[in-house]
């Protein structure tokens, strides 16, 4: 019997719902649970000595900060036990792990659903901080990367902290950004992308971690996944790039397009668009990143019907900042 689109989609749901992430994971790692919802472990997808594979139960999701894997249990089936995602489904919907009771699986999904709220709430407040950027150093950076245009309404200027410690009520001291409103589907803003800069805004954010790495000069605050950064409107035709510099450079050269920013290589596929969107045009990086993005994002969005093309820099520069600018790759 073949279901209809609907009915799979919530066969699949339920596949994913009904055990532990723990459960699964554990039979390829030992973990250890490390707050109230994480667990973490050596993570079965690279050779590590120090943990970084966390397991968040209520979610139902893995993500290791080593090499990148993350997904769900259906995911994890296919990645690490190598099997179809149809196999995949019918595993999870029998019994080869313990089974999540009603109850739990209710708790989880109002845990899941308040921390979606306290993030779209966090960015919201962040949001209500900003101004616009004349006489700021967001302002000294968009020049200094050769944007001379007033930016949109969505691309303000903010002082606030990079961090925040929800159980202790603690907060980092406030730096200044160039912030940027995430918008969802219907407009509402639901996150916000901060730039942090340095130097009175002459460069990016640079500090050091205790570790050695190197701290993000961006940070998303919200959710990100299918939220947009416009600056443009609904329109029948929208060209799409993964940073806000990107975004803004086309916009200062191509002012009749309605340029929209995903905030991420990653999500450049992920845009959740109005209805009226009927055509995309990728504006893409010239790297393997960049490249595999655009493929991604073309077939996410030709498989939802709308047409789609592509666009790059010329071959000589890796993004198109570095195009306006003249510094070749
Ligand atoms: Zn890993």
């Amino acid at each position: 019997m073949r279901l209809s689109d609907a009915d799979f989609q919530s066969v699949v749901a339920e596949a994913r719902a009904r055990h532990n992430m723990s459960d699964i994971a554990g039979r390829h790692t030992a973990l250890k649970r490390r707050g109230p919802r994480e667990m973490v472990g050596l993570c079965p997808f690279h050779e590590e000595r120090t943990p970084s594979f966390e397991v968040n139960d209520d979610k139902g999701t893995y993500h290791c900060h080593g090499c990148g894997a993350g997904g769900d249990a259906i995911t994890f089936l296919i990645q690490l036990e190598g099997l179809s995602f149809m196999k995949a489904v019918e595993t999870l919907s029998g019994s080869a792990f313990p089974v999540v009771s009603v109850t739990e699986r209710a708790k989880r999904k109002r845990a899941s659903e308040q921390e979606i709220a306290d993030r779209i709430a966090l960015a919201r407040s962040i949001w209500a901080q900003t101004r616009p950027i004349a006489d700021t150093p967001a302002e000294v950076y968009l020049h200094s990367r050769k944007i001379n245009i007033v930016p949109p309404a969505s691309v303000r200027f903010v002082l606030t902290p990079r961090w925040r410690n929800p159980e202790t009520g603690e907060v980092g001291k406030n730096v200044p950004a160039l912030a940027c409103a995430l918008q969802n589907r219907t407009g509402s803003i639901v996150g916000v992308q901060c730039v942090f800069l340095d130097d009175g805004g002459r460069k990016k954010y640079e500090r050091q971690r205790p570790d050695g790495s190197a701290a993000k000069a961006k940070l998303s605050f919200g959710i990100i996944a299918g939220s947009a950064l416009r600056l443009g409107p609904v329109t029948n035709q929208v060209v799409i790039t993964e940073g806000p510099e990107d975004g803004l450079t086309l916009l200062q050269q191509l002012g009749d397009r309605s340029i929209w920013v995903s905030c991420g290589t990653a999500m450049m596929s992920r845009m959740d668009l109005p209805a009226d969107v009927s055509e995309v045009i990728l504006a893409g990086d010239n790297n393997d990143g960049g490249r595999k993005a655009v493929d991604e994002a073309e077939a996410a969005y030709l498989s939802q019907g709308l047409a789609v093309s592509s666009i790059y820099p010329d071959q000589s520069f890796k993004d198109w900042n570095d195009e306006l600018r003249g510094i070749h790759a």
